[in-house]
């Protein structure tokens, strides 16, 4: 049986997603709760579920999910002001989809990068 993650259905076409790119590597699309004027997700197509999975094969499309991000910033119009990258690792890092993301986030100051602790 194939694995599947939420992400990798919208990557297949099997849900539906404002897809702002795609390759045979890599998939963008604007998230369905956005938390900026811009708010991206940037995907590799193939699953791998968090940075604790990341290995030497897959830097390649690691690297892609740079030059992809940093193309929708300008298509986007937020290249020159800034933007925020961000990748959210397990529990502590609040990940919510077992499909590494990165997530771009621009179109308004961003404001300090963390929230103070509880
Ligand atoms: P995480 O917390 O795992 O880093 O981020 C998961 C992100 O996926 C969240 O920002 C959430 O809004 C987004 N998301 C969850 N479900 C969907 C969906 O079905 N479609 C899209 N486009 N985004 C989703």
């Amino acid at each position: 049986m194939v694995e599947e993650t939420l992400f990798s259905k919208i990557v297949n076409k099997e849900i539906p997603a404002d897809i702002l790119y795609q390759d045979d590597e890599v998939t963008a699309f604007r998230d369905i709760n956005p938390q900026a004027p811009t708010h991206v997700l940037i995907i590799p197509n193939r699953i791998i579920p968090t940075v604790n999975d990341v290995s030497n094969a897959d830097a390649a499309v690691l690297g892609r999910l740079f030059i992809v991000a940093r193309r929708l910033a300008e298509e986007e119009g937020i290249a020159e002001d800034g933007y925020r990258l961000l990748v959210n690792c397990g529990r502590h890092g609040n990940q919510e989809v077992f499909h590494l993301h990165m997530h771009l986030l621009g179109g308004r100051p961003l404001g300090p990068m963390l929230s103070r602790p509880r």
